[in-house]
């Protein structure tokens, strides 16, 4: 499957088309045989459903992809349900519907939080050529925000350093990340981070994949680092507890389709 993603909606409604509809920052899915089912326009016309602030994402093998939120989802019921996007990254969903869902969920989020101009206060309008809400008194355009954010597999030796965040709702751990700041660069940031989150030094900072990560707007940028000094000592704000782990003895970690799971897994590749 190949997704290309694109502003300008097609001339035709296709029945076919695929629609990621959100309620409440969930996404309404459908329950088949095989796991869950994005829903077609045929799918959801049989209950009519109240969808607001509709946009075209670009297609998916020539099929026609959509975001949407639904303003009342009371009439939704059956084979339908709504589903945190956080739970389709387990598995339930195909990989490249998961990352659709997610690029949908950014721009459905963007586009509420969007409605007025954040320097008038006057509604905006779309924009008629890109992908922007457009104040018609002031002119403002606002674009959607993808805000990045680092993330870094430090390594000591034969040992990887993984953490649990006070924000992991399971027990897992992963590799530590943070938000870049204004004025720093990634570098800078991936070196800042783990200071601040545990008191350590890193060294041979080198980029190693990046990836969308929609939760709600970020785009990770992954790195390797070398341990260079310092003991652990966690800020016990943003981790709970973290430690140096060997690749025969891994606690419980990130699912596979994250950048998390795929520096740990290159880690233990390279003992
Ligand atoms: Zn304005």
């Amino acid at each position: 499957m190949r997704f290309i993603p694109n502003f300008i909606r097609p001339l035709n409604d296709s029945d076919e088309a695929l629609w990621f509809v959100y309620h409440q920052n969930r996404l309404l899915i459908q329950t088949g045989t095989n796991g869950y089912i994005v829903p077609r326009l045929r799918d959801l016309e049989k209950f009519q459903p109240s969808l607001i602030r509709k946009q075209f994402l670009g297609s998916l093998d020539q099929i026609p992809c959509y975001a949407a939120e639904l303003s009342d989802h009371n009439l939704v019921s059956g084979l339908f349900a709504f589903k945190d996007l956080r739970a389709l990254f387990f598995g339930q969903l195909e990989e490249e519907l998961v990352w659709i869902a997610g690029q949908a969920n950014q721009l459905v989020d963007w586009n509420r939080n969007h409605q007025f101009c954040g320097k008038c206060g006057r509604q905006t309008e779309d924009g008629q050529d890109e992908r922007a809400k457009v104040c018609p008194w002031c002119h403002l355009i606002n674009y959607p925000r993808v805000s990045p954010a680092v993330i870094v597999a430090v390594i000591r030796n034969n040992q990887i350093l993984l953490a649990n965040n006070i924000r992991f709702k399971s027990g897992y751990y992963s590799v530590l990340a943070g938000f870049v700041e204004p004025g720093e660069n990634l570098e800078e940031c991936v070196a800042r981070e783990i200071k601040e989150e545990v008191g350590i030094s890193v060294n041979n900072i080198r980029y190693f994949a990046s990836q969308p990560w929609p939760f709600p707007n970020s785009l990770m940028v992954a790195f390797l680092a070398e341990y260079a000094g310092g003991k652990i000592k966690t800020d016990n704000t943003e981790i709970r507890e973290a430690s140096w782990y060997t690749a025969d003895n891994l606690p419980s970690i990130p699912p596979r389709i994250t950048i998390a799971r795929q520096l740990i897994d290159w880690f233990v590749q390279n003992q």
